[in-house]
């Protein structure tokens, strides 16, 4: 089976960097802004010999437009839905914060496997910056940085193990 991970989470923690990393391109637009990518991004790669799907999403974009903030959460929804497995990204330089809350409520209905990725975190110890969210009651953080590929390997094969 080539399980289909949806890499989920709030505005500019890391979700695009992941993905160009997972994915080997520079196909998801990865912005210094938050808020830019709003369509949900397939690709694909492999860990391990493992083969996967990868799906970014725009995530619970705190955009202006009501309209359009209901929309990106409705795809990232059905994103979840349709992949086997969940990566939950925070930064792990800002903390926990009342959005990533609301997520994690609703990824731990989601009937999903979750990982929560605690990206950012280059240089930085893994125990201590993965301690805070143990809070947001998904398992155990993983610590990541996207864009220095520390912890990826090793968090995709984790998350494939099952499959
Ligand atoms: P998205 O909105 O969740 O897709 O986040 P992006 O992938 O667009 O990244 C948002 C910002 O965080 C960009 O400026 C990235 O360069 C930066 N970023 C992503 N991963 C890391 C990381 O591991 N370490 C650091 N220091 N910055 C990162
Ligand atoms: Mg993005």
């Amino acid at each position: 089976m080539k399980p289909t991970i949806a890499l989920v989470g709030r505005p500019n923690v890391g979700k695009s960097t992941l993905f160009n990393r997972l994915t080997k391109t520079r196909d998801a637009l990865v912005a210094d802004q938050p808020g830019l990518t709003r369509d949900r991004h397939y690709g694909h790669g492999k860990v391990g010999g493992k083969p996967y799907f990868v799906v970014d999403t725009g995530g619970f974009e705190p955009v202006v437009d009501e309209g359009i903030m209901m929309e990106m959460a409705r795809q990232t929804l059905q994103a979840v839905d349709e992949a086997d497995a969940i990566v939950f990204i925070v930064d792990g330089r800002v903390g926990i914060t009342p959005q990533d809350k609301l997520i994690a409520q609703r990824l731990r209905q989601s009937q999903r496997p979750v990982w929560v990725a605690v990206n950012k975190v280059e240089g930085m110890n893994r125990g201590v910056v993965t301690a805070d969210f143990y809070e947001l009651g998904l398992g155990d953080p993983v610590a990541i940085s996207a864009s220095h590929g520390e912890g990826v390997r090793e968090l995709l094969s984790e998350v494939l193990d099952g499959f």
